[in-house]
């Protein structure tokens, strides 16, 4: 996806704060965060929103959590807590459409929204 800005962070044509890489996944800090830890969990590959989710991603889909999981403890939060969240199309609050899953901790989260 030529005009997608995850696929452009994901293939470093974009700078960010990357976390965490290896050939399924790329994390990085998002750029406006809403609580002292705020990363994205991102596939390498382009998937639009939840709505186009396959069963043969399902394996993928699994990977954003073991590595979220990860990197909760790596960013010390596993223990106080933290949200794994992913938004789909406008009602959803995404607006990014490349597939993601929102890691936030260190602070009390509330409500939702
Ligand atoms: P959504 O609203 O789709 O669930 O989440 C998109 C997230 O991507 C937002 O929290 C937004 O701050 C973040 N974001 C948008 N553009 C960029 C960018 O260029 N770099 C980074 N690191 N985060 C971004
Ligand atoms: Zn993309």
């Amino acid at each position: 996806m030529t005009d997608c800005i995850f696929c452009k962070i994901i293939a470093g044509e974009i700078p960010s704060t990357n976390v965490y890489k290896d050939e399924q996944v790329t994390a990085f800090r998002d750029i406006n965060p809403a609580a002292p830890t705020h990363i994205l969990i991102v596939p390498n590959k382009h998937i639009d929103s939840s709505n186009f989710l396959i069963a043969d991603d399902e394996a993928l889909i699994g990977h954003l959590f073991t590595v979220a999981k990860d990197l909760a403890k790596q960013e010390g939060i596993a223990e106080s807590g933290y949200r794994l969240m992913m938004n789909t199309n406008a009602e959803g609050g995404q607006t990014v459409f490349h597939i993601h899953l929102h890691l936030l901790g260190g602070r009390q989260m509330k409500g939702f929204g």
